[in-house]
């Protein structure tokens, strides 16, 4: 019994880090082009590309935070169809 108390306390505590660290930091670097937004061709080094994953933005929105941001919007429009 103490043993699930500590597991859920544990997982409630990452879940709260997490919510919390997507609050302050929504976007993360791209994982594919590392935050530089564009990416060289295999071919030819000199040859650069935006990042076709980001947009040549550089950024992604964090999961938490798509998460929020879906959760967000169900919300508001079922405020507007009342
Ligand atoms: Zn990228």
């Amino acid at each position: 019994m103490r043993g699930t108390l500590t597991a859920i306390a544990i997982v409630a505590a990452a879940v709260l880090g997490y919510a919390l660290s997507c609050a302050v930091r929504p976007y993360r670097d791209c994982w594919l082009c590392d935050g530089k937004g564009h990416h060289r061709a295999k071919s030819n080094r000199k040859l650069s590309r935006p990042c076709w994953w980001c947009k040549g933005a550089g950024k992604r929105l964090r999961y938490g935070r798509r998460l929020w941001n879906r959760a967000r919007r169900v919300h508001r429009d079922a405020g507007v169809a009342r």
